[in-house]
């Protein structure tokens, strides 16, 4: 089974996170053994993102969504960094400002959204609006519950202008996430990502951990699906999104456009050896 099928969250089913393996490794023993792949893959990543660019019809959008430590840094860093950085960008979702908080919760995902050609990435989404906000109850159940079907209706809504949308979570242990950040105290160039709030989250783990079982069975869908990555080991995460990726950009049957001027009138005229 291909990491497509496999990890996706099949529309309409309910998913359990229990009953997903957060150390799965598949078939390598570790990041050694798994090298040769994950470099086929950044090769066929960048080769995809340009042809993405050139052919100018469809855009990219992937959302990473994950507990704090969980790599969506590292998935950037490596989805992002195998591409040419003029066709990329990466929109992080923070505590809203005044002026998002001003509009709808979905005003500032629209703004970030892709152009044709471009590959954007959401480091964190418009989903917080259904897990910080519903943990931290930011709004009533009433509000965050309808929530879900105007999310469907808005990625809908892009997929059917050319917006391709894979939405990953990440999925570590919460024994991974304290191991995390222990290996943070001991790094001093880490220091600084430090804070209390993270490890008061921690307190929160269950009600995120259904926030999140919700949002990924409401809206993973046909057009925009979720994938639920083990990522306790960052190889495999990286293996995996890439893979998916890949399988997704192919699947988009992208083609460079038709040359603009006649090819063969230009190697007539400048290019014939009585004219050199
Ligand atoms: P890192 O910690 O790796 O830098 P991060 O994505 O956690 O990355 P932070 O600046 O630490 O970045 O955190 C952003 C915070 O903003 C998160 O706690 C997130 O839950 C919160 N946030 C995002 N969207 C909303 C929202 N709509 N309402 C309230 N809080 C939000
Ligand atoms: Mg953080």
């Amino acid at each position: 089974m291909n990491d497509s099928v496999r990890f996706r969250v099949t529309s309409g089913t309910r998913v359990k996170l229990s009953g997903i393996d957060p150390a799965f490794k598949g078939r390598h023993a570790d990041h050694a053994s798994a090298a040769d792949e994950l470099q086929h893959y950044t090769e066929r990543l960048r080769a995809l993102q340009e042809l993405l660019y050139a052919d100018g019809r469809h855009s990219l959008l992937i959302c990473l969504q994950a507990m704090d430590t969980g790599g969506k840094d590292g998935v950037i860093n490596h989805v992002l960094g195998a591409m040419n950085p003029q066709g990329c960008r990466v929109a992080h979702f923070r505590r809203p400002s005044p002026e998002e908080a001003a509009h709808d919760f979905l005003w500032r995902a629209h703004r970030d959204a892709p152009a044709r050609g471009e590959v954007v990435i959401f480091n964190r989404s418009h989903y917080e609006d259904v897990l910080v906000v519903r943990v931290h109850k930011l709004v009533s159940r009433a509000v965050w519950t309808e929530r879900y079907a105007r999310i469907n209706e808005f990625e809908r809504a892009l997929a059917a202008d050319g917006v391709a949308i894979l939405k990953f979570y990440l999925h570590i242990s919460s024994a991974e996430q304290l191991a995390r950040f222990k290996a943070r105290l001991q790094d001093p160039s880490k220091h600084w990502k430090i804070t209390t709030s993270d490890y008061a989250e921690r307190n929160f783990w269950r009600q995120y951990r259904r926030a999140y079982e919700d949002a990924l069975s409401r809206c993973s869908t046909e057009y925009a699906p979720w994938y639920a990555i083990p990522s306790n080991h960052k190889w495999f995460r990286n293996l995996a999104i890439a893979r998916i990726v890949v399988e997704r950009l192919e699947a988009m049957n992208l083609k460079y456009p038709a040359p603009a001027v006649d090819l063969a009138q230009i190697r007539r005229k400048y290019h014939t050896a009585a004219r050199r």
